[in-house]
């Protein structure tokens, strides 16, 4: 069980930015858990904390947000950290997963030999809204051969019903709004 005074403390610190980046959207800002080196530490000990006797092989973190907590995840643990990136960015052969946004598609990459078949994930995100960005990555996870265990998110914004579309894969979220 989290304590609850560590979570509240994060929660506090998170920045509410309303119609950012367009009108309509409550925007979750991270940035001063991270420019507060007591708070940084605090996400990533959660985090380590309920990975540690788990047995993961890999951390997969997605573009951008979630690279700052999934690197710091994968250090503590000791284990290696696979990037997910937007289109174009990996410069190796790639596998791709696309997903609709409000307007348009998004698509996400990874390269082909980021995971080992059998291997055991980890994926961390800092957000998760509609989930759209986590099925798409789950997706390469496991047309890879991998197999995630969880998710993990520092924030979960429950009313958009994100952790339904993750499932059957579990989902961890620190924070909830
Ligand atoms: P989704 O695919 O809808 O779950 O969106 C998740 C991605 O979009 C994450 O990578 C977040 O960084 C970002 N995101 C979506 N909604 C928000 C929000 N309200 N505040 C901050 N980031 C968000």
């Amino acid at each position: 069980m989290l304590l609850k005074s560590a979570t509240d403390r994060l929660k506090n610190a998170v920045r509410t930015i309303p119609d950012f980046p367009e009108p309509g959207i409550l925007f979750r800002d991270i940035s001063p858990i991270l420019t507060d080196g007591q708070l940084f530490r605090l996400s990533s000990t959660i985090l380590s904390e309920r990975y540690q006797r788990k047995p993961v092989d890999a951390v997969v973190a997605i573009d951008a947000r979630g690279f700052i907590f999934g690197s710091t995840l994968a250090y503590i643990l000791g284990v290696g950290l696979v990037l997910v990136r937007k289109k174009g960015k990996l410069p190796f052969s790639t596998i791709e997963s696309s997903y609709r946004l409000e307007y348009g598609t998004n698509t996400l990459q990874m390269h082909t030999d980021a995971i080992r078949p059998g291997q055991r994930v980890v994926v961390v995100d800092d957000v998760l809204a509609t989930g759209g960005t986590l099925v798409a990555t789950c997706d390469m996870v496991r047309r890879l051969g991998g197999e995630v265990l969880e998710v993990a998110v520092l924030i979960e914004l429950e009313a958009l019903g994100g952790r339904n579309r993750v499932a059957p894969f579990p989902v961890f979220s620190v924070i909830q709004y």
